[in-house]
């Protein structure tokens, strides 16, 4: 588990709090140290609106301040992908905080992940931003680079995300799924959507047929409680059923809240109890999973 099961090396820690999705005068397009990827990750914001398909409870996107911009401009957003390959490769990027913590070993592109401020496969031209993405990184000479997607799988079953799935496929894409209950009731407890948790399990059992998905489950106590020990199980029987179907999932992402949640009455669990989660899940479906802390480790 690396960097993800382990206590964050001090000298890292504040580097990868810094989470900021800015870059210099950018949109879109900003650089991250991720956890996750061990090392810089570029991070494509599709929904500056912030508008999102799901109201989740522990969503870091603070609402409460007014988008900056609406659209996203096509044209733009490669632009400032471009100029910020270019700043990972002639060093410059690494002049500043928080990449000058990284030492020589510790730099280059792990990858260029979709997420921002919203579900980016709500965009109507979905297919069309990550063809062009996939471009620039080719053009880059970045083709062992993956490209993440991170979506909440809501709109998996629409023919243009599907297009966008694929294009990924053929460009070192890895989608990482969110996945934060195994009942009704308490997906409308964590996510809060229209949408029900039965759409979001097809649509990733069908994906998972075509390629292994990641999942993400972040698990947090409410109103000072823990997951119930039935939602966990329920969770991963739910699991079970999307690999019983056929579907193969890569690795399960534990973790919790790590940044301040869109309610208040949300808070992290402890380090113990998100191993005890990711145990759990190991336990009762065979699949490998990774335990992320919160702000506490
Ligand atoms: S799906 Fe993501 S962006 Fe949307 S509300 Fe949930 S955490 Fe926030």
């Amino acid at each position: 588990m690396g960097w993800a099961g382990n206590r964050t090396p001090g000298r890292m820690t504040a580097a990868w709090r810094n989470h900021e999705r800015r870059w210099k005068m950018n949109r879109y397009v900003y650089a991250v140290i991720s956890r996750r990827s061990r090392g810089v990750s570029i991070g494509l914001n599709l929904n500056p609106d912030k508008i999102c398909n799901f109201n989740c409870i522990y969503c870091q996107v603070n609402r409460k301040i007014p988008p900056a911009i609406q659209k996203v401009n096509l044209g733009k957003l490669t632009g400032e992908l471009d100029l910020i390959l270019q700043a990972e490769k002639d060093g410059s990027l690494y002049d500043d905080p928080p990449f000058n913590a990284l030492t020589p070993a510790e730099r280059g592109v792990r990858d260029i992940a979709f997420s921002g401020d919203g579900e980016p496969t709500t965009h109507r031209n979905f297919d069309e931003i990550i063809a062009a993405c996939a471009e620039v990184k080719r053009r880059h000479g970045l083709d062992d680079v993956k490209m993440v997607l991170i979506t909440n799988a809501s709109r998996f079953h629409r023919p243009h995300v599907q297009r966008g799935l694929e294009i990924l496929d053929r460009n070192q894409g890895e989608i990482w799924a969110k996945l934060d209950a195994g009942t009704e009731d308490y997906f409308r407890l964590v996510d809060r959507s229209p949408i029900p948790l039965s759409r979001v399990l097809d649509n990733i059992t069908q994906a998972a047929r075509i390629r292994p998905l990641v999942i993400q489950s972040l698990w947090m106590r409410i109103r000072g409680e823990p997951p119930p020990r039935e939602e966990i199980l329920a969770f991963c029987r739910r699991l079970n059923e999307i690999t019983a179907a056929g579907s193969s999932l890569s690795l399960i992402q534990v973790y919790t809240v790590a940044r301040p949640p869109a309610e208040n009455y949300v808070t992290p669990l402890a380090d113990e109890e998100v191993d005890a989660i990711a145990d759990v899940v190991r336990r009762e479906t065979g699949l490998p999973a990774a335990a992320f802390y919160g702000a506490g480790a």
